[in-house]
């Protein structure tokens, strides 16, 4: 897969690029991985990106000419229909469904935004604005990399299948407690199921704690979903459980 950034601010992806997992998406080739200068895609000497707003206000409002001229070189380069993301505080907000749809995208572009935004013709060549929730930053580029992070994780080869699909939001349901050594730790210990390298029972185990804390912390998480036979016998173990005013840790 292919994962290209415009941005005025092309340093800002060092820190996306030097670490875990997405590094090591980058190293083994899976995702390729550019990072564009859009002042690099300016027509005048000073590389300028950002102009007076039409019709007055405060701040500054990114050129439409330079977005357009990196989309044209990009095209006539790479590839004739990348899908395009705008990065925007008003745009769809994107989550783990929308990062699971881009991993399926065989390249996929981000145009990050500054000041009070980007010329609205910008909109025009754009496939998808995309927001990462209700608030505002500066410029697009952490909002960018969020995105880009999220979505890489659901690209076969960057985790295990399975890696990926325990992790919270996956089918609806949150994932479930990790521990470590040591057993003991300031009297808090590992639940004994754990311990016990009984698999069937630690499956068991992990799903009610998936179960309870998705209807705990998430109802509107797990009123989506659709129950499954492993649901079902999880949620029977949990009020059993209840019932006896156990907790899901005290399974035995
Ligand atoms: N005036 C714009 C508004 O209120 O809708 C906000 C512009 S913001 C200061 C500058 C840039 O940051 C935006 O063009 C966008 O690229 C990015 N940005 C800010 N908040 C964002 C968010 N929640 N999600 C995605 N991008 C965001």
């Amino acid at each position: 897969m292919r994962i290209s950034v415009v941005t005025i601010f092309p340093e800002m992806f060092d820190a996306l690029k030097c670490c875990g997992v997405f590094r090591r998406a980058l190293e083994s080739g899976i995702i390729d991985f550019m990072v564009f200068n859009l002042r690099d895609f300016t027509d005048d000497r000073h590389h300028v990106v950002d102009d007076y707003p039409f019709g007055g206000g405060p701040g500054m409002v990114m050129k439409v000419e330079p977005f357009y001229n990196f989309m044209d070189w990009y095209k006539s380069k790479f590839s004739s229909n990348p899908f395009v993301i705008l990065t925007t505080p008003q745009g769809k907000r994107f989550n783990s469904d929308v990062a699971r749809q881009l991993a399926e995208k065989e390249e996929l572009v981000f145009l990050c935004g500054r000041y009070e935004g980007v010329d609205e013709r910008v909109v025009n060549m754009v496939d998808e604005e995309l927001s990462i929730g209700d608030y505002v930053l500066s410029g697009g580029e952490l909002a960018a990399m969020v995105m880009i992070e999220a979505l890489s994780r659901f690209v076969p080869g960057v985790l295990g299948d399975e890696d990926s699909s325990r992790d919270s939001f996956y089918n609806e349901l949150l994932d479930h407690s990790h521990y470590t050594r040591p057993r003991e730790f300031r009297g808090m210990k590992v639940p004994d199921v754990l311990l016990k390298g009984d698999h069937e029972k630690i499956r068991l185990f992990r799903h009610m704690e998936r179960i309870k804390r998705t209807i705990l912390r998430r109802p509107d998480l797990f009123l989506k979903r659709d129950l499954n036979l492993e649901d079902k016998k999880a949620i029977i173990q949990l009020v059993r459980l209840l019932a006896e005013g156990k907790k899901v840790e005290e399974m035995e």
